[in-house]
């Protein structure tokens, strides 16, 4: 994978030229390894980018999978991030050297777009025993005047 694949040439998109953007990219570059939340696939970026006037286009379809653990076991769990329509305009004024990296957009985007918690497969197995202790530990409260001679 080419270090310059989220760099955009804006010089390249003069009279109306429209670059298409397939790439897979490895998680990397999103530096997150936070014991919470940690990305170990691809990113996936698709879509386009143009000029509209004074400034830069960016319309991408962003997709991966984020390993959080699970609310009730804490079991690492993938969850996919999906953004389906990222849109973002920069004014070319601010890019300098006409040259756009649009690193920091796509791990804004993917980041925002991650849950902060996850369960297994939508539904922990262990939900189960944890209701079970919940309505067992409910009945304990209350009044048993015989509690203390078990
Ligand atoms: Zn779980």
């Amino acid at each position: 994978m080419p270090v310059d694949a989220f760099k955009i040439y804006t010089e390249q998109l003069r009279d109306g030229r429209v670059e298409t953007i397939t790439e897979t990219f490895a998680s990397d570059f999103l530096d997150v390894n936070e014991e919470d939340l940690t990305f170990t696939k691809p990113v996936l970026v698709e879509g386009e980018v143009y000029l509209a006037g004074e400034d830069l286009i960016l319309h991408f379809e962003i997709k991966t999978f984020a390993n959080i653990p699970c609310l009730i076991c804490n079991d690492k769990v993938l969850v996919e991030v999906y953004v389906p329509n990222f849109y973002h305009a920069e004014p070319l004024e601010q890019i300098k050297h006409a040259v756009f990296d649009f690193r920091e957009l796509i791990r804004e985007a993917i980041l925002l777009e991650t849950p902060s918690f996850a369960e297994c497969n939508g539904m922990c197995s262990k939900r189960k025993e944890i209701k079970k202790y919940l309505k067992e530990s409910g009945k304990d409260e209350g009044y048993r005047p015989f509690a203390d001679l078990k």
